[in-house]
């Protein structure tokens, strides 16, 4: 049985620490009640969102129209080297569980906020263990269950998905993951507690200090030869603030809530970036977050 609330401030449920109300939000347990809850919001004609960890997205100041639906069905079961998670389980969840059990695969995205269901729409990344080169989900994914459009369950194979860098088919078809199969490897849980420890320590010293309660990691997409933070550290704007939010100096390409930033703050702020790199460089810099609601 779900729990429909009223005018429900975001910022709380987002890294960010940034939005404002929801007029309707209600959080949902299990896949049988994400699918009542979309049903609720179609049958009361209300435009409605999936919320996750709230780590890849700017929820605008003034807030969301519609029903905010903050999936937390966490079930998880293995089977052989099987993982099968429902769309609201934190990755960290899987990583810790198939250390455990000596499974690896999850262990690249250690230190990285998310539930399976934003992992797939992004098609989650970090750099491999040797850092020559990126781990994707992706690659990991064997089936899932969708929410179509028409509210109907739909089993699909990984390839439905069309993984790319920070794209999923998702972007388009805005279908909803109810679950995710993913096919690991057997490996020995310390080498994997080791490759976990490494990536967090590289986190540590790469990414401004508290940033998963304070940004939405990185928000440019990097351009093919280029990172974004270096592009943005090269035309002067390490360190540049409007209102509240401010641009790393530790790693340009992540905004930081330093207490009181308004979404209007880290829209200011992009909006400078973007046009300082193409006046100044003559590149397209294109946001890796996406912007909820109204601002
Ligand atoms: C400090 C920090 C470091 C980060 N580092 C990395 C990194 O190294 N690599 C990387 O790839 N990302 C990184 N990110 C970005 C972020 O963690 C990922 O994009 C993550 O997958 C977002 O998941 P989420 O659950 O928070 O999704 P949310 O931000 O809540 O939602 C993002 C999108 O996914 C959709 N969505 C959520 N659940 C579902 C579902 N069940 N079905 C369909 N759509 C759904 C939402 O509707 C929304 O459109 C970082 C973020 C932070 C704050």
């Amino acid at each position: 049985m779900i729990n429909i609330l009223q005018s429900v401030p975001l910022a709380q449920y987002t890294t960010f620490g940034i939005g404002g109300p929801a007029d309707y939000f209600v959080i949902a347990t299990s896949k049988d009640e994400l699918v009542e809850a979309v049903l609720y919001a179609k049958a009361n004609s209300l435009p409605f969102f999936i919320l996750g960890t709230g780590a890849n997205i700017l929820i605008g100041d003034k807030g969301f129209r519609g029903l905010v639906i903050k999936n937390e069905a966490k079930n998880i079961t293995i089977h052989n080297a099987q993982v099968t998670a429902e769309g609201g389980v934190i990755i960290a969840d899987v990583i810790a569980k198939t250390q455990q059990i000596g499974l690896s695969g999850f262990e690249h995205y250690a230190g990285i906020p998310s539930t399976v269901g934003g992992a797939l729409w992004q098609n989650l990344h970090f750099l491999s263990a040797d850092r020559t080169y990126t781990e994707y989900i992706g690659s990991i994914v064997k089936s899932a269950h969708i929410l179509q459009k028409d509210a109907t369950v739909k089993e699909v194979k990984a390839d439905y998905f069309e993984f790319t860098y920070d794209w999923s088919i998702l972007h388009k078809t805005h279908e909803i993951v109810l679950d995710a199969t993913f096919q690991l490897k057997q490996d020995d849980p310390q080498t994997i507690q080791k490759r976990i420890e490494e990536n967090l320590k590289w986190r540590n010293e790469k990414h401004p200090e508290n940033a998963v309660k304070t940004s939405a990691g990185s928000i440019f997409k990097k351009l093919e030869g280029y990172g974004a933070g270096r592009l943005i550290q090269q035309v002067g704007l390490s360190g540049y603030k409007s209102g509240g939010a401010e641009v790393s100096t530790k790693h340009s390409n992540f905004i930081i809530n330093t207490g009181n930033a308004t979404a209007l703050d880290v829209r200011n702020i992009i909006d400078k970036i973007q046009k300082t790199i193409t006046d100044q460089l003559g590149l397209v810099l294109e946001t890796e977050i996406s912007f909820i609601g109204e601002f």
